[in-house]
């Protein structure tokens, strides 16, 4: 049976959705249920449609409209299988409207990029008629969304919307790579800011998971150029130097191409995570010992377009400036250990040294 939750919000299993699906009459669908939100693997989901359609009941693909949610970033970060649709089953005298969202139940899945666009689908769903939430068991997938509806909509803490959702569902159980992932929703206001170190950390990490598992990091994961407005006059590349005005830029010390901005900058704080074995911290002699960041000799930026080793795959190499081919820094995806000590993974290291920080 599914769990009421909150008024015209229920969470159930794949049994309970099956249920309502091969349901052909409104009065006979438990709960007057009228949207479903199906968080399932691919073939999963793909089993359902197929399933469904053999009823011979129309199914129609009512929008692509959630497709377009899905911030840019989040959608470069996705395999191009990994898509959201939403579909509408209809019959004599039923509608339901269904979103499906392919997620596996492991840590390492990408919940964070779905959140909104679940978080959106409920709140328009309880405004039309009632929505129920399902996962395989109803337990972990669709736990973490509705706790992150929660949050959201009663501005509620992790800790306690959690708590909230197992008074009505006791043996809910998000897996612990949605709980942090959640736990960073929350850092970010209830929201996915894409600018926040909180989201470029988390996005190296899925970045670095990619890699590891063999998937092709092609450039449209890596970030845009941002020494490209300089060669090209495009009305992209305009409008690209206009962005580019509002954040202080990174620049070849040899050409002056630039080669970051201020916003690629993953920021560590020094000494993070520092190793015990005997490492001493040293004072380099470079002029950026004034600041603050004195212990670090290095910046580390997100991965960039110009950078043509990381493109074809390789686990570590030279940086080198795209425009004079001096070396600038170098990257590793198993990580490299700051001069402050703290370790950076995957990182992607500009030298002080070799680079000046100036106005664009
Ligand atoms: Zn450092
Ligand atoms: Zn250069």
């Amino acid at each position: 049976m599914p769990h009421l939750i909150r008024e015209n919000l229920f969470i159930s299993n794949i049994v309970d959705a099956a249920e309502i699906l091969q349901t052909t009459t409104t009065t006979t669908v438990p709960h007057n249920i009228t949207h479903i939100l199906s968080v399932l693997s691919s073939a999963s989901i793909s089993f359902f449609s197929e399933w469904r359609s053999s009823f011979s009941v129309s199914v129609k693909e009512i929008s692509k409209l959630h497709v377009s949610d899905v911030p840019t970033a989040a959608k470069s970060a996705l395999s191009p299988d990994k898509l959201l649709y939403s579909l509408e089953y209809a019959g004599e005298d039923f509608k339901l409207v269904r979103m499906a969202v392919p997620l596996r139940d492991t840590e390492s899945e990408n919940l964070l990029d779905y959140l909104q666009v679940c978080v959106d689908f409920i709140e328009r769903s309880r405004k039309e008629g009632s929505v129920l939430v399902h996962c395989f068991a109803g337990v972990s997938r669709s736990a973490a969304v509705i706790t992150a509806y929660l949050m959201k909509s009663e501005n509620l803490s992790l800790e306690d919307a959690l708590a909230s959702l197992k008074q009505s569902c006791e043996f809910v159980c998000p897996n612990d790579g949605f709980l942090e992932q959640l736990k960073m929703f929350e850092e970010m206001g209830f929201k996915v800011d894409q600018s926040s170190l909180v989201y470029k950390r988390f996005r190296l990490k899925i970045l670095g998971e990619n890699h590891f598992s063999g998937s092709r990091i092609d450039s449209s994961k890596l970030g845009a150029d941002p020494g490209m407005p300089v060669e090209t006059s495009s009305e992209v590349g305009e409008a690209t130097k206009v962005e580019n005005n509002r954040s202080p830029a990174y620049r070849c010390k040899k050409c002056r191409r630039i080669v970051a901005l201020q916003e690629h900058v993953v920021d560590h704080i020094p000494g993070e995570g520092e190793t015990s074995f005997g490492w001493h911290k040293r004072k380099s002699g470079n002029p950026f010992n004034k600041s603050n960041e004195s212990e670090c000799s290095s910046i580390f930026i997100e991965p960039l377009r110009w950078m043509k080793d990381v493109e074809e795959g390789a686990l570590e190499g030279k940086l080198s400036c795209a425009h004079c081919d001096a070396r600038l820094g170098y990257f590793n995806w198993a990580g490299i250990q700051c001069s402050c000590g703290s370790w950076i993974t995957p990182a992607f290291q500009l030298h002080k040294s070799r680079v000046d920080i100036s106005p664009v």
